[in-house]
């Protein structure tokens, strides 16, 4: 989105993305600000799934559905990143599928590596994600500053996100609803076991 409208503006933009566009570990759900700030992202033709309601399950299995004014606009992130890079090559971004080595910001012009081959820039803006590490001056996230995720696709869908805690359990699990597929997570602490399939089974049945 950066890049587009940087060309719209006029400027020569180059984006590199090793993957491009791919089924990220991620929910894709996006929420009623994010849609009010760029309404492109519901006014597209693009497969989605639109979720007005949320079902919270506790720990001793009570459950409550709250309905929301406002829906969550739900996409699998291969066509949400697809979209994102066709909006930026129609506005003039030269994309490319191309894993950049690393940056140097010591000169007056930020230079990266790509195929093998240093360049420049007068601008280098970088979203490769929490454990990149090609910001100058960063490290990456140690293991005890990250939560970990497991999840699964299942291959039907309901109207409603899903959100369960479990007993003895500081994490939850949670389903977001896409056009074709539920996409389940659960998250844990460092100390904690992922629950056994069992406690999976109503959040995806
Ligand atoms: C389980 C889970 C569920 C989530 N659910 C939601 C949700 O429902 N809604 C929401 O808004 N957010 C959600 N998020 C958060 C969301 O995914 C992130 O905030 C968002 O993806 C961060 O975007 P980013 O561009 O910074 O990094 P990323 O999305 O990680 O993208 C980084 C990109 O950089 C590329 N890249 C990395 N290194 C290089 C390199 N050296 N050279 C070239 N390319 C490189 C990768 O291929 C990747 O495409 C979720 C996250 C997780 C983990």
């Amino acid at each position: 989105m950066c890049g587009e409208q940087l060309a719209r503006a006029g400027h020569t933009v180059n984006i590199f993305d090793e993957h491009l566009a791919w089924e990220k570990p991620c929910g894709g759900g996006l929420t009623h600000k994010a849609v009010e700030c760029f309404p492109f992202l519901l006014d597209n033709p693009y497969p989605k799934k639109l979720v007005s309601s949320i079902e919270l399950i506790s720990s001793n299995e009570q459950s409550v559905m709250l309905d929301m004014s406002h829906p969550i606009v739900i996409y699998s992130r291969t066509v949400l990143n697809g979209m994102l890079l066709n909006r930026a090559a129609e506005a003039g971004c030269r994309v490319q599928r191309s894993h950049v080595m690393s940056v140097d910001t010591s000169e007056a012009k930020p230079r990266y590596c790509v195929d093998g081959e240093w360049r420049s820039a007068d601008f280098l803006v970088l979203a490769a994600g929490a454990r990149n590490r090609l910001l100058p001056e960063t490290r990456p996230l140690e293991r005890d500053e990250l939560e970990m995720t497991q999840g699964y696709f299942v291959p039907e869908t309901c109207d409603a996100i899903t959100v369960k805690f479990l007993p003895h359990f500081e994490g939850y699990i949670w389903s977001f609803p896409r056009r074709n597929s539920i996409v389940t997570f659960c998250r844990r602490r460092e100390n904690e076991h992922f629950p056994s399939a069992p406690c999976w089974a109503r959040i995806g049945r």
